[in-house]
């Protein structure tokens, strides 16, 4: 089974992530992508999250609570979750070796670089279908409002 597919999101939310991770620089941000799916996954709304993990300014963490909140939000506006975004301050826009433990098949995990508090690239990643670890599929940034 091939859980690549196609990203996309409107230039509003990617800068909305963007800013995301200049605001938490040097920690990590960490949100929601919901959306729709209709032969590729289209994100409609971001949720910013709170950052749980406070012990390693490098790592994030969304509690189950959070999760289960803003899953039934989203399924009220009729969108499900399509995957996460989370910021990278001072590291490449790939997934860490503790990003390709923690991620789950299907979903997409955006990832934004921030260096020295201004974001660079903006990248989007699946597992693998054996779980060995992520790929970069493709993302879809368009211009119309
Ligand atoms: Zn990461």
């Amino acid at each position: 089974m091939v859980f690549a597919m196609t990203l996309r999101i409107s230039g509003v939310l990617a800068d909305a992530i963007r800013r995301a991770g200049e605001a938490a620089y040097p920690a990590e941000c960490c949100g929601v992508l919901g959306g729709r799916v209709s032969g590729l996954k289209e994100v409609l709304q971001i949720a910013p999250m709170v950052n749980r993990r406070t012990d390693d300014p490098r790592r994030y963490l969304i509690s189950p609570d959070d999760l289960l909140r803003i899953t039934l939000e989203l399924r009220d506006a009729e969108l499900e979750v399509l995957g996460y975004y989370h910021s990278h301050p001072d590291q490449p826009a790939e997934p860490s070796e503790f990003d390709s433990e923690h991620a789950w098949p299907w979903y997409s995990y955006m990832i934004v670089r921030v260096n020295e508090g201004r974001s660079a690239d903006l990248t989007s990643w699946v597992l693998e279908e054996d779980c060995a670890g992520m790929r970069q599929e493709t993302l879809q940034v368009s211009t119309e409002v």
